[in-house]
């Protein structure tokens, strides 16, 4: 399932079958084009490209990052803007229609609320009237407009510079990004925003790393089970011995890698390959492979390779197609070195719910733990929901449904909705297939 998918809102599902038939499809690039990371981190552009003698164009100064996006300074805004009034619609429209026809009639939203720069109304009195709903999420939408403003202003974005390797004396806290960032030396990342920058990639190496963790977040009495202290345990005896291994050359070359498996990959198959060293990093003696699978898996647009080598304890290999249909690829598999990951994978959406299921069902045969984000409350909820009522039988849980230290903490906005949005990693949970016993194969 793609992100744009997770983003047909309730609105927009109405207007494609009913009165909006005529309206251009927004197509899953245009959608993915404000999830990508890519930009981010792409060079910087040739030296001719610049004005001469300037080392960095700076665009936008840091007291000027709010712009209504009409007439923001930067093109990507502005288009963003244009695909908001062209595939969103007014609320109030939508509130006042439904209530007399039942039917959704909506105009597009052409006004640009000024509080926070994005088109969210078809109308100055149609945003008046609804100015008590529209103001939850106004602050948070000024927060995006900055931030986005504030990444493409051609500063050097210092945060993005993160520290190499751990020494082996400091010890990593866990407890939230504030004591994380800390205790991992990210001494550039200085300000609230560029925190929110780091927490939006960062959210899925560091996700991964504080639940595997000996330190990790997730204890028994803060929502760890007995049976996810027994898949845990099982998972960092073999972390231990690839410690011990360490100082014994031929030992080492014996020690069988961790498998992390992250299936319906997306935004966190493109994220530039380094970032996963922030993972590695957490466990300095561990091999690992990460392997995306999904049928959107792919590094980036212009990457061919399958297997990248981060490093010689990392390997990120991808994997194009559902995991029921290329799991020989990977079996067998052992729960003392496999763990899988599903970030955000909207199990109780009707438009995912019944793609998920062969895949479900094969994992819980594999023993191994299975750990799932979702994007707030009420997405956790239903994943949760769907999950009880398709497997409940089968499974065991190991981490109770709970807040995740390590979210994302910026909110993303749906195109097609302002009033729809989503925490990358907000909740996390944890289960497995039931009738598992700690016994090495
Ligand atoms: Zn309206
Ligand atoms: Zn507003």
């Amino acid at each position: 399932m793609s992100a744009g998918q997770r983003f047909m809102l309730p609105c927009a599902r109405r207007m494609t079958t009913g009165l909006g038939k005529g309206l251009p499809r927004l197509s899953e690039s245009s959608t993915k084009r404000f999830i990508s990371l890519k930009s981010l981190f792409a060079p910087p552009p040739p030296a001719g490209d610049l004005a001469v003698g300037s080392k960095q164009r700076v665009v936008i100064k840091q007291d000027d990052l709010f712009h209504q996006l009409s007439k923001s300074p930067i093109k990507e805004m502005r288009q963003k803007g244009l695909l908001i009034q062209e595939h969103g619609c007014c609320p109030t429209c939508v509130h006042e229609t439904s209530a007399s026809t039942g039917q959704a009639a909506t105009r597009e939203p052409m006004f640009e609320c000024p509080d926070c720069g994005y088109p969210t109304h078809c109308s100055a009195e149609h945003w008046a009237a609804d100015k008590s709903r529209h103001s939850e999420q106004c602050g948070y939408l000024r927060e995006s407009n900055e931030d986005e403003h504030d990444l493409r202003s051609g500063r050097t974005l210092r945060e993005f510079e993160f520290p190499s390797a751990q020494l082996p004396e400091v010890v990593v806290n866990f407890k939230s990004w504030d004591t994380f960032l800390y205790t991992r030396s990210f001494t550039n990342v200085e300000s609230a925003r560029a925190m929110r920058h780091v927490s939006k990639v960062l959210t899925y190496p560091i996700t991964i790393g504080a639940t595997l963790h000996q330190y990790s977040p997730f204890t028994l009495g803060s929502g760890l089970t007995p049976e996810g202290l027994k898949s845990m345990t099982a998972l960092r005896t073999t972390i231990k011995e690839h410690e011990l291994a360490r100082s014994e050359k031929e030992l080492e070359m014996q020690q069988t890698p961790l498998r992390i498996f992250i299936l319906g990959a997306r935004a966190e198959a493109m994220l530039p390959p380094h970032l996963y060293l922030q993972l590695s990093y957490l466990l300095p003696s561990s091999s690992m492979m990460v392997y995306f699978v999904g049928p959107e898996s792919i590094p980036t647009a212009d990457e061919t390779r399958s297997t990248i080598a981060v490093s010689p304890r990392l390997a990120l290999k991808y994997h194009k197609g559902y995991f029921h249909d290329v799991i020989w690829n990977f079996a067998p598999f052992d729960p003392f070195t496999d763990v899988f990951f599903l970030f955000s994978p909207g199990l109780g959406h009707p438009k995912g719910r019944a793609g998920w299921q062969p895949t479900i069902e094969k994992l819980l045969e594999t023993k191994c733990p299975i750990f799932a984000t979702g994007f707030h409350q009420e997405d956790m909820d239903n994943d949760v929901a769907a999950l009880t009522e398709d497997f409940g039988g089968e499974m065991d849980w190991l981490l109770k449904p709970q807040g995740n230290p390590f979210a994302s903490l910026k909110r993303d906005f749906g195109i097609r909705n302002l009033g729809e949005w989503a925490i990358a990693n907000w909740g996390i949970y944890g289960f497995r297939g039931k009738r598992y016993e700690v016994q090495r194969k």
